[in-house]
């Protein structure tokens, strides 16, 4: 541990001031803080509390059940990010789906299910598109190349979302956020500023490493002490006030917003993104005339509990019971970035 460390771990152990409230948006935070085993540093007045900032997390049952029709009814190969595979739709998950017969078949990139459609023009392949800004740009590539290809035979199932509107569904919920690295990446610090400017919302960007989380945490607790709204970035060798722009223009020209609806959050007006008009060839909604699918989430699970930082993972009556990561019951058990799995995995 540098001295820098040093200095930034003494201020989060040294802490003996009102409670702080501090929320990790990023799942992939969460995950890193457990590992990392900061979280055994915290003196006990600071809480961190889990955010929506996991994609399959956020992911509503009824884009499972879409999935699951265009699997089962239209005979279309699903490819998909691995970990949405085994989170529970209404009835099942898309693992269930691929024992009735389902082709589903995990990507590592939405490029991957083009190849895979060029490889197989007899066949219809439709990539699940979910993710935040950070992973939005690689689908809309993937559309661009598949209209520039003239490829009859891929769509895209979307449901990708933007912070923006999530963080102001979110305004009150902590004394500061811990905002995505990742995301920031792309987008720029434009809305984190805004929020600290118009609305008095603290937040400090924050990176990945042991080093770059204990300074972010660290910076947070100094300046909550001080009692202003603040915003910080604190991972400046990947994140500029800009973001990026070639990113930003290639979402612009292939999606615009719509409403979406999050997983425990329900509908947020503005924090979407759709294929435009010019891709209507290849949005799996418009191409397969899909109707309005609707779905029902267990009764038992509270991951949008879990994702609004209102309770913590193991205040769900069915963590570690009922619900683990071999028998998940809801998407916060699946997902690598998932809080609950977090929870199960170091706590
Ligand atoms: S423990 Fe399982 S059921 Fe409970 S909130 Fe987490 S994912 Fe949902």
């Amino acid at each position: 541990m540098n001295e820098s460390m040093k200095r930034a771990r003494d201020i989060i152990t040294g802490y003996s001031g009102r409670p702080l409230r501090i929320m990790e948006v990023c799942g992939t935070h969460t995950h890193e803080i457990f590992r990392l085993g900061i979280r055994k540093l915290l003196p006990e007045q600071i809480s961190l509390i889990s955010g929506p900032g996991c994609p399959v997390c956020v992911t509503a049952v009824g884009f499972i059940d879409e999935a699951i029709w265009l699997a089962l009814e239209k005979g279309c190969i699903i490819c998909t990010f691995g970990d949405l595979i085994r989170v529970p739709g209404t009835e099942m998950s898309l693992a269930g789906a691929r024992a009735k017969g389902g082709d589903i078949r995990p990507v590592y990139s939405p490029l991957d299910a083009v190849a895979l459609a060029k490889e197989h023009p007899d066949q219809q392949v439709v990539f699940l598109a979910v993710g935040f800004e950070t992973t939005t740009p690689s689908a809309c590539l993937a559309a661009k190349q598949a209209k520039a290809a003239g490829l009859t035979n891929f769509s895209l199932l979307t449901a990708n979302k933007t912070m923006p509107n999530a963080y102001q569904a979110l305004v009150g919920s902590a004394d500061a956020f811990l905002y995505p690295g990742h995301v920031n990446a792309i987008t720029g610090n434009g809305t984190c500023i805004r929020l600290c400017e118009a609305q008095g919302v603290s937040g400090v960007v924050a990176g990945f490493t042991a080093s770059e989380l204990l300074t972010a945490l660290a910076v947070t607790i100094r300046l909550l002490e001080k009692g202003e709204p603040f915003f910080r970035n604190c991972y400046p060798r990947v994140v500029k006030d800009e973001g990026n722009p070639a990113a930003i223009a290639l979402m612009n020209e292939v999606m615009e917003p719509c409403d979406s609806e999050w997983r425990g959050l329900g509908m947020i007006p503005g924090s979407g993104m759709k294929l435009r008009a010019e891709y209507a060839d290849y949005d799996a909604r418009v191409k397969y005339a899909m109707p309005v699918i609707t779905g029902k989430p267990n009764p038992a699970c509270r991951c949008g509990d879990v994702l609004q930082g209102k309770i913590r993972p193991c205040d769900c009556k069915v963590f570690g019971k009922g619900c683990t990561p071999m028998h998940p019951v809801g998407a916060c058990m699946v997902s690598d970035e998932g809080a609950c799995a977090a929870y199960y995995q170091y706590s």
